[in-house]
């Protein structure tokens, strides 16, 4: 039986959590594998979100989609990364979360996933779920009803 403080921890609204869309590294639709690449050394992150002028979430995109895409047959083909482009590559195939939703979805989620992209109503992009908030969240709720 689920008890009530378990609960109110599974009702969190995920907006409490978020890392908001301004702290967040992107990279736009329409920018090369080679400045992506760029971002994503520089930052470290394993993969960022794909946003369009009007910050609506497009895809994810890793370094390994990268590398993927300039792997010859023999070799590495680094001339090609200034050609291709980030939509080429990216995975746009995006679980995301809703502004709207609560921690008991978002935890399902992470389990298979890092991060999460939280979009509002009309999917405009507004921030990233980490593995590592949601853990520390469930850390906290943990230490408070031992
Ligand atoms: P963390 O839980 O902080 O280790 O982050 C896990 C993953 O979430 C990172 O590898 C990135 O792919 C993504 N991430 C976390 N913070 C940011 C950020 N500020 N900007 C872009 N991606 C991020």
């Amino acid at each position: 039986m689920i008890s009530l403080n378990t609960k109110a921890l599974l009702d969190t609204p995920i907006s409490d959590l978020i890392i908001s869309s301004e702290k967040v590294a992107h990279v736009q639709v329409g920018n090369s594998a080679e400045h992506a690449l760029l971002v994503l050394t520089k930052t470290g992150y394993s993969s960022v979100p794909v946003l369009d002028n009007k910050y609506r979430l497009h895809g994810l995109l890793s370094s390994k989609m990268i590398t993927e895409s300039i792997l010859g047959l023999e070799k590495i083909e680094y001339e090609k990364l200034g050609s291709i482009k980030v939509d080429d590559v990216m995975d746009k195939e995006v679980v995301s979360l809703k502004i709207t939703d609560r921690f008991q979805k978002a935890l399902d989620l992470v389990i298979n996933h890092a991060f999460l992209c939280v979009v509002d109503d009309v999917g405009t992009f507004v921030g990233i779920l980490t593995r590592r908030v949601i853990l520390k969240h469930l850390k906290k709720y943990i230490y408070q009803v031992d």
